[in-house]
């Protein structure tokens, strides 16, 4: 049977997907941030070094998680021992360069998770803006024209630039642990989805227009039964939305919701931390192109309010 044009590029262009996505899992796959305690010890280094029991007393985290998670981030490269003080646990320059990717995340659960929370941001975004005051109100912009970035002018390979051929790593399931409610979790319900590196993948490939079940499991490498209990997550965060395409009889696909679309540039900028900062085959160059400038795509913090650049460094005492 001869393949039809339109599915043969479909197949191309998945193809393609899966090479550049392979790209942006490695690092988190390689680094493992994907875990809500990490992600929580993390955000308290923003403000400076800790001792253990600090980090038990900031993130109510278990001793024995404590200790676990402390040596896998250090493994990872994105938490070091004090030269001078070996009891106390800092940043990496590596782990100091997540802040522009936490305090996106910590922006976007702001504004869509609890927008009842009467203007009080979540995590860094409690924080204000270093230079003009203002409350944290961050944004992801081009360094080369200033403009903030949206899914829609960010191009993929649009030269003829060889793809990076990078392999996928194994990855092991954390699922089951992770058995959860959304609904019991409260305040930090969101955190289960975006230190979820499933959810995220799932995230990234919407926008990178992969929007079927069959395509996002070829892309990502990920067992269909945790495919479908992180699209039915996703479904009821209400950032996915199931469509068929073409009436009843149609495809099924996922599309995302205004909600879900806001998670662009956390999206983007956990891809550009990777390029930054991960070495050997994963620093092969991403070709994203900023279609409003031409340029490829480099980032850089700002405050919405004064244009200011954000980093962490107003934050550690
Ligand atoms: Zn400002
Ligand atoms: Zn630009």
């Amino acid at each position: 049977m001869v393949m039809r044009e339109g599915t043969k590029r479909r197949l191309a262009h998945v193809d393609l997907v899966r090479r550049y996505m392979a790209l942006s899992q490695a690092s988190w796959v390689q680094r493992q941030v994907g875990d809500v305690w990490s992600y929580k010890i993390l955000r308290q280094a923003f403000y400076g070094g800790h001792g253990f029991d600090a980090f038990i007393d900031t993130t109510g985290i278990p001793r024995g998680t404590l200790t676990a998670r402390l040596k896998h981030l250090i493994d990872s490269g994105l938490l070091q021992r004090n030269a001078d003080n070996r009891r106390q646990f800092e940043l990496t320059a590596a782990g100091q360069d997540l802040f522009g990717y936490f305090v996106l995340f910590d922006d976007w659960a702001s504004k869509w998770w609890m927008p009842e929370d009467n203007g009080q941001g979540i995590g860094l975004c409690a924080e204000n803006c270093a230079h003009c005051g203002a409350n944290m109100n961050p944004a992801l912009v081009c360094k080369s024209c200033g403009h903030e970035f949206i899914a829609r002018q960010v191009a993929v390979n649009p030269g003829n630039d060889p793809v990076p051929d990078v392999a996928f790593p194994a990855i092991a399931d954390n699922g089951r642990r992770q058995q959860y409610n959304i609904q019991n979790l409260g305040h930090d319900a969101w955190l289960y989805l975006t230190a979820d590196r499933w959810s995220t993948h799932v995230i990234a490939c919407q926008f990178f227009g992969l929007r079927r079940f069959n395509d996002i499991q070829q892309t990502i490498g990920i067992a269909s039964n945790i495919l479908a209990d992180r699209l039915q997550r996703l479904v009821a965060a209400a950032i996915l939305v199931p469509h068929t395409r073409g009436g009843t009889e149609g495809r099924a696909e996922y599309i995302l919701s205004v909600k879900g679309l806001a998670m662009y540039q956390p999206t983007l900028e956990s891809i550009l931390w990777a390029q930054r900062n991960l070495s050997g085959e994963h620093t092969a160059a991403l070709p994203l192109v900023h279609r409003l400038c031409g340029e490829p795509v480099r980032g850089t913090i700002v405050c919405k309010a004064c244009n200011g650049g954000l980093n962490s460094n107003h934050l550690r005492n």
